[in-house]
């Protein structure tokens, strides 16, 4: 994605592990209670090919200083924890029409 097709801005991604276990009462997958216990949940590519979460790899720009400035500006915000993770799948869901 170029900073042109998303708004301005470099395109820098992350990813949260929400840990789940199996509720044999109820015959399905459920949050485990470490996804909701108000810290931060951890990052999908916390070790990433040997990279630094976030990343920017998708970004087709021609500015590698400026798209580095971005992610670490982007670094600097904790990743949501699972409650503020909740209110953001729900918004987005909204966002696309489907609530
Ligand atoms: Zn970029």
């Amino acid at each position: 994605m170029t900073p042109e097709e998303n708004g301005g801005h470099h395109l820098v991604e992350d990813a949260v592990v929400v840990y789940l276990k199996y509720d044999f009462d109820a015959d399905d997958w459920i949050v485990d209670r470490a996804a909701v216990d108000g810290g931060a949940l951890f990052s999908q590519f916390s070790d990433y090919k040997g990279v630094e979460a976030p990343l920017t790899e998708e970004c087709v720009c021609d500015d590698p200083t400026a798209c580095e400035q971005a992610r670490l500006h982007a670094a600097r915000t904790s990743l949501p924890t699972g409650e503020e993770l909740m209110h953001r799948i729900r918004d987005a869901v909204e966002a696309e029409g489907r609530a």
